[in-house]
């Protein structure tokens, strides 16, 4: 599956490389960390030097993982970053296939004189590693992280705490293997990994389920009194104000999930939810049977995204950014199925 003759000029660049650096996107999810952190494990049990440097905080939700606390934060340690990055001689860029998705770590990665090399399976990747290992068709980073470390023949080497990072990231993209998870062999890259004694329910306690009182309260909350059922155009919309998210001391990551919850009701077939930041709205948008919100967001709002993964951001009020979408949803409802479901 994989290109052995990439494989191995990858295994040769490690092997000639003393100091490694693995790197990211921006607000960096379980694959990103996962990926990233797994390989350090390995390549530190080769004996090499290696570090995590990613643009910002990580989510707390992911502290379980072990070199967490070792990650290098752009933010916070900038000069450290800065000699990590400018001082390596191979920089493994995982999760990511864009500079600009590193926001303003793009600047040292693209500075830095070290070989790199992509690890990635998003679509349509830009040219700026030497070497690209881009498969789009992968559940994640870190399925594609397994399969390169496994071809490269250091599965022996893999010890649990490189297992245990990896096989979060896959869980993580994967929701607990309900979605992007159709490909059988997926199952035997799991298998693989809980040979080496990783423990996954708590991984999908620790990274998927886990969440603040308060994250709780606030998505209860938004649901129970904010949340607007369309029963006939078979939608939901649904709103926070800033005030609502102070009184529930909102933190990043607090509403994550949200706007799919209206999406297990039947008959519902797209769901937004709009929520008010400091000089914008944040627009996000889900749907099921192809329904376009995608679209919708491109021409409402600018934004776009995934057939049925979407956002954007509204400059203006959240009260015109809700009025703008509801007064445009007749519009799109040719794009409903012949005969939707009724809302029950
Ligand atoms: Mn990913």
């Amino acid at each position: 599956m994989l290109n052995s003759g990439m494989v191995d000029k990858f295994r040769r660049w490690i092997e000639v490389s003393d100091k490694i650096v693995l790197t990211c996107h921006v607000r960096p999810d379980g694959d990103a960390i996962g990926s990233t952190l797994g390989m350090m494990h390995l390549l530190q049990s080769l004996g090499k030097r290696a570090n995590v440097v990613v643009p910002d905080q990580p989510p707390r939700s992911l502290a379980f993982l072990p070199g967490f606390k070792d990650i290098c934060i752009y933010t916070r340690h900038e000069e450290y970053s800065r000699r990590l990055m400018s001082e390596a001689d191979l920089i493994i860029c995982s999760d990511f296939n864009k500079l600009s998705r590193q926001d303003h770590l793009a600047g040292l990665t693209e500075a830095a004189t070290a070989k790199k090399v992509m690890v990635d399976h998003h679509q349509a990747p830009d040219d700026f590693c030497d070497l690209s290992f881009s498969y789009p068709d992968m559940s994640s980073a870190s399925e594609l992280m397994f399969r390169i470390i496994a071809a490269m023949g250091c599965y022996t080497e893999m010890n649990i705490d490189s297992a245990t990072c990896i096989c979060t990231g896959i869980i993580t993209d994967t929701r607990n293997f309900s979605v992007n998870c159709k490909n059988p062999d997926l199952y035997e890259v799991l298998m693989r990994l809980l040979e080496k004694g990783v423990d996954k329910t708590k991984i999908v306690k620790e990274a998927l389920l886990t969440q603040s009182l308060s994250s709780l309260k606030l998505k209860a909350y938004a649901l129970s009194q904010k949340m607007e059922i369309f029963e006939r155009w078979h939608g939901a919309v649904t709103t926070l104000d800033g005030e609502e998210l102070k009184r529930f001391n909102y933190e990043r990551g607090d509403t994550e999930g949200l706007v799919n919850e209206p999406l297990n009701v039947q008959g519902i077939y797209y769901s937004f939810f709009l929520r008010e930041d400091e000089d914008c709205v944040k627009v996000s948008a889900r749907s099921i049977n192809d329904f376009p919100v995608s679209k919708i967001c491109e021409d409402l709002y600018g934004g776009g995204g995934h057939l049925m993964a979407a956002g954007a951001e509204f400059k203006g009020s959240l009260e015109d950014c809700r009025r703008i979408l509801i007064d445009a949803l007749p519009n799109y409802l040719k794009y409903l199925p012949a005969r939707p479901k009724k809302v029950e």
